[in-house]
């Protein structure tokens, strides 16, 4: 198939525990002999990151970080920096989830400079966007993607250290999801809006989907043009519903 090579990455949220390092044990276990067309991530809470990672030692399952600071270090207490995420065994980190941009008030500036802090230290930094229930309602759609998009991608972005992931917030966690139209009309123009900020690189950039993503309606998402893995919450949880997503690569 054509494009970047997909990414389906499990998004733990404030979930998890040294009692569910089970999952990804099984899920490596279960991976262990199957060639897949995809890469696979699990970004657990960043107290538990050391922990998955030594889990998954010997398996080609990445982890991520779900938020950092946009400074590398200093007096932010309770914060953590891309490099401490970096140190820990993270390869990427997301950025400006929806549940960061509604809970904790972060701006497509703040993202941004989260996002470039990530590519800093050397890591992929996973932008979310999305729009709310009301935006699509009102046919604001595409106008707050190419918003998000425009002002959380930092300058300097490249196919390697970014990875695009749309996410209707109405479509997180609700078990509602766009028609495959809608979900190919916004990465249409994710994919041309990356074009025309980053030039040839563009192209590479992954853009995943995610919401409400699970075994039974991953094929169809997946198989979307300009639709390069998927963001998964809910179902990344457990090792059965996560491997149910990536097999769609297999
Ligand atoms: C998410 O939080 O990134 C997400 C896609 O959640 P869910 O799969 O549970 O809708």
């Amino acid at each position: 198939s054509e494009g970047p090579r997909p990414l389906v990455a499990g998004n733990w949220k404030m979930n998890g525990s040294v009692a569910m390092l089970k999952e990804p044990r099984l899920l490596a276990a279960m991976l262990k002999d199957v060639k897949l067309k995809a890469d696979v991530m699990v970004c657990p809470p960043a107290i538990l990151v050391r922990r998955v990672k030594s889990v998954l030692k010997g398996s080609k399952i990445k982890v991520g970080g779900q938020d950092c600071h946009w400074a590398a270090s200093g007096a932010h207490t309770g914060d953590i920096s891309a490099e401490m995420l970096k140190e820990a065994g993270c390869t990427a980190v997301i950025v400006g989830h929806s549940e960061r941009r509604t809970n904790h008030g972060e701006t497509d500036e703040i993202v941004n400079k989260k996002a470039r802090a990530v590519q800093k230290a050397g890591l992929k930094a996973i932008i979310c966007i999305g729009e709310t229930l009301e935006e699509r309602k009102s046919g604001k759609t595409l106008e707050v993607v190419t918003r998000q998009l425009k002002g959380s991608l930092p300058e300097g972005s490249t196919a390697s250290d970014t990875v695009i992931a749309y996410e209707p917030v109405w479509a997180i966690g609700t078990g509602l999801t766009p028609t495959t139209a809608e979900v190919a009309e916004v990465h249409a123009l994710i994919r041309k809006e990356l074009s025309g900020l980053m030039g040839q690189d563009g192209a590479g950039v992954r853009i995943l989907y995610g919401g409400s993503v699970k075994p039974s309606n991953a094929e169809e998402l997946m198989s979307q043009p300009n639709v390069n893995g998927a963001l998964v919450g809910g179902a990344s949880l457990k090792a059965a519903d996560f491997l149910g997503i990536i097999k769609v690569y297999a």
